[in-house]
């Protein structure tokens, strides 16, 4: 069968390559770690740098088409894959995904409400954005924050200068602090021939910056939920997408704001995999493939709960619970913070 390259081999890249190996791909990974969780499912790993032409030039000739399971492969590196395979989602959508600043500008360019936000350069840049923006803000770095990380809370009372010397002069962001009464997401696919087609939006709750529960049906209006996936599908068409986007919301009286985009299969969309015939990672396989987009329709009501750190200690308990689906990473380190795996348990669809 053809071969489908995936960069990353954490558990995003374990789950689209499980997936990909269903549909009859062969699989292989790039991951510059050793040991990588989703090295134990796929047909073939490679272990090497991203700063590796040679191998980067092999894994690109290996593969019908490449893919990424993170938005935070260096510009270089795509530069030589490009050159000898197709890379879905295109490059546009990474360009954009790897910096908060040109994600931010580019979402109002399409009409679309976000936090507001001030480029931080340097002392005088926060001082003008706090007297603009006020407080409580975010001090964020413009680049590789995940899990709530390279993040601090500014109040009223925080020294602001102490919070950017620990950004160690990288490039930041402030944000004002958005009142929202929940958070919402919605994970959209788009084809190679345009068609798009979103998963039922689910309803997040984060603790210490990272995802705890994915509650799916969210609590949203119709008119609401009409909205989340109508400004899903403008940011697909103006990317001209190809996979699988996830697009963070916070819910507010002001309508629906875009907290952020990831270009790839994200952890808010897991409980597609027990809640519709097709799930996120098939359907991020369909598309890069060039196939048609499957039917994601929801079936149940699910709540989907991270493993985190020593969460893991609670799996002998929940495999005895039958309305609970266990998804387990495979890595061999417990540490705090670090995602081990997952739940979804399952409802009769309300
Ligand atoms: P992820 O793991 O989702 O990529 P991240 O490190 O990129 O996380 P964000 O999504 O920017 O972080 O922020 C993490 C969480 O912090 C959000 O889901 C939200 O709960 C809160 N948060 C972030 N920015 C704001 C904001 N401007 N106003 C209010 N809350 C915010
Ligand atoms: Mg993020
Ligand atoms: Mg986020």
């Amino acid at each position: 069968g053809a071969t489908i390259g995936i960069l990353g081999g954490g558990q995003l890249g374990r789950m689209l390559s499980v997936a990909a190996s269903r549909l009859g791909f062969v699989t292989h990974i790039y991951e510059p770690g050793a040991n990588p969780p989703a090295g134990q499912v796929a047909d073939r790993v490679t272990t090497a740098a991203y700063e590796d032409h040679a191998a980067l030039t092999a894994f690109a000739e290996s593969a019908d088409v490449i893919t990424y399971e993170f938005e935070n492969i260096p510009t270089e590196a795509l530069d030589v894959l490009e050159t000898h395979r197709p890379i879905r989602p295109g490059r546009e959508a990474l360009r954009i995904s790897q910096d908060r600043l040109t994600e931010k500008v580019f979402l109002q360019g399409l009409g679309l409400q976000t936090a507001p936000f001030a480029d931080i350069a340097g002392a005088d840049d926060l001082t003008a954005a706090l007297a603009e923006i006020g407080t409580p803000a975010i001090l964020k770095t413009r680049r590789f924050g995940y899990d709530g990380k390279g993040q601090s809370r500014l109040s009223a009372s925080t020294d602001a200068q102490t919070a950017l010397a620990e950004m160690a002069g990288a490039p930041a962001l402030l944000e004002g602090f958005v009142e929202f009464s929940h958070e919402v997401s919605v994970i959209a696919a788009r084809g190679i021939d345009g068609a798009v087609a979103c998963f039922d939006p689910g309803e997040n709750v984060h603790r210490d910056g990272i995802l705890r529960t994915t509650t799916v049906p969210a609590r949203l209006s119709s008119a609401q939920r009409t909205d989340a996936i109508l400004l899903a599908a403008n940011i697909l068409n103006a990317l001209e997408y190809v996979g699988v986007l996830g697009v963070e919301l916070f819910v507010t009286g002001r309508g629906l704001i875009v907290n952020e985009i990831a270009p790839r299969v994200h952890n808010s969309g897991h409980w597609t995999q027990n809640g519709c015939a097709v799930d996120q990672f098939e359907q991020h396989i369909r598309a890069v493939a060039g196939w048609p987009l499957g039917n994601g329709q929801r079936h149940a009501d699910v709540v989907m709960e991270n493993l985190i750190g020593d969460d893991m200690n609670r799996v002998p308990e929940l495999a005895r619970q039958l309305e609970t689906a266990l998804h387990i990473y495979g890595k061999a380190d417990v540490k705090p913070g670090r995602k081990m795996g997952h739940v979804n348990r399952i409802t009769q669809k309300s």
